[in-house]
């Protein structure tokens, strides 16, 4: 009971916060920057580029050693020529003078944390209005599919919504402040499945926000029932989406996915449009995408971001792991905000195979061809050459299908590298109830 009154208060006073005047003219105000041209939301991207990166001069003494006497539209250049690239190591190792106020956080500031699934979690100061645009960005993409406050929406993310031991339905809250039932995604197993997709069916939400690793997962529990559902759309963030996820969750959930891609340090923000193409959001912050020399590049290299609108920390050309390349045209959307490919995972968790060349997840997607039986898997590279593959296999997996994998990866995948299959009782998720599909444990 205790817990369900708590419940009721965060997202009570969450709704207070969120849904109120202000935080819907900030939804407004993004919204009119859909319609822009491409000259007018570059102006505009500069204005916020400058103000962050003055910003920065003032307040953080790692960067001392640079004049702060330039204009609006020399931003960028300064930008790319006087500040250096930096990463999460950078920030660890500098907290006087890459945090403001020599490291001591304000007490109105949030504090975002990264996960630390690769390594050493961060904290990021957060400013009360950087908190509040984050909010409209997100909306400005669930309206992308018509979806607006006081519709309802499902949400099958990392929330903790019921006690993990617990063993009987209800798994799921509902938050009626945002018309939103909230499913417990460590119950979705095949135990307590039922009552979750009926209880989904009942609900009809007109979208779900969820991992595309919990998406997956559930469209993995309807078609061992032969069940479908009906919702509209589906806003997956969080982890890479691979083609064979959103291949199953389509059919199985009857959805169009809109696919985002963020992280905690806010420095880039792309949002998957009606037309399938990934949009850097330009007003959101400055993106670069940088080759191994640290130089723009148009073909694959890591994605580098500046915030534009978190004053209380700005986070200076951040060097991401994640790469993407940039794509040239312009979308049937109408929006002149920039396109990129999708994002496949973190560098460090790329495979190589034979000779050291990077296998491209959608490739190793073609192991799983005609392979059925498999309740969740993994891929791993082990060692040079050497990948694991780790199945929880499901009630009919045979020998057959795991000859099958090792095949398929000969055939289609890389026929010099050398597989092992294991089989595993279960594959845990992180602490945050993400799942990395592939990893690479070999350094
Ligand atoms: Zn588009």
């Amino acid at each position: 009971m205790l817990s369900s009154l708590k419940k009721e208060l965060l997202y009570g006073s969450r709704a207070v916060l969120r849904d109120n005047i202000w935080n819907r003219r900030l939804l407004a105000r993004l919204r009119s920057h859909e319609t822009l041209t491409a000259e007018a939301l570059l102006a505009l991207q500069q204005k916020l580029l400058h103000a962050s990166m003055q910003k920065a001069l003032v307040a953080l003494p790692y960067y001392q050693h640079i004049s702060a006497d330039f204009g609006i539209s020399e931003a960028a250049c300064v930008l790319r020529e006087a500040f250096p690239l930096m990463d999460k190591q950078t920030l660890l190792a500098n907290p006087r003078t890459l945090y403001p106020h020599a490291g001591k956080r304000r007490p109105w500031e949030a504090i975002g944390k990264t996960s630390g699934t690769t390594g050493t979690p961060l904290s990021i100061w957060r400013s009360p209005i950087s908190v509040a645009m984050e909010n409209a960005f997100i909306k400005r993409h669930w309206s992308w599919s018509g979806f607006h406050d006081g519709m309802r929406r499902a949400t099958l993310r990392g929330d903790m919504v019921v006690p993990l031991e617990q063993a009987t339905a209800p798994y799921w809250f509902y938050n009626r402040y945002n018309q939103q039932l909230l499913l417990s995604s460590r119950h979705l197993v095949e135990r307590c499945a039922d009552p979750m997709i009926d209880m989904l069916e009942r609900f009809a939400p007109a979208m779900l926000q969820a991992y595309p690793s919990t998406a997956y997962t559930l469209a993995q529990l309807l078609e061992r029932r032969g069940r479908t559902l009906r919702i509209p759309f589906l806003f997956s963030a969080s982890e890479p989406l691979y083609p064979h996820q959103r291949k199953l969750i389509m059919e199985r959930l009857g959805c169009q996915v809109m696919d985002m891609y963020g992280m905690a340090e806010r420095v880039a923000f792309a949002t998957q449009c009606e037309y399938g193409e990934m949009h850097i959001n330009p007003d959101y912050s400055f993106v670069e995408i940088i080759d191994e020399h640290g130089l723009p590049t148009t073909g694959y290299g890591r994605v580098v971001g500046t915030t534009l609108h978190n004053l209380a920390m700005p986070l200076m050309r951040y060097q991401l792991s994640d790469q993407s390349r940039w794509k040239p045209g312009s979308c049937r959307c109408g929006r002149h905000f920039p396109m990129i490919e999708a994002v496949t995972g973190k560098l460090e968790d790329s495979l190589t195979g034979s000779g050291g060349a990077v296998v491209s997840p959608s490739v190793l997607t073609f192991a799983f061809k005609g392979v059925s039986n498999i309740e969740k898997s993994q891929v791993a590279q082990v060692g040079r050459e050497q990948w694991q593959i780790r199945l929880v296999p499901g009630a009919g997996f045979s020998e057959e299908d795991g000859r099958k994998l090792i095949d398929n990866v000969r055939t289609l995948v890389d026929p010099g590298v050398q597989v092992d299959i294991v089989l595993r009782e279960s594959l845990p998720n992180t602490e945050a109830g993400k799942f990395r599909w592939v990893v690479n444990e070999w350094k």
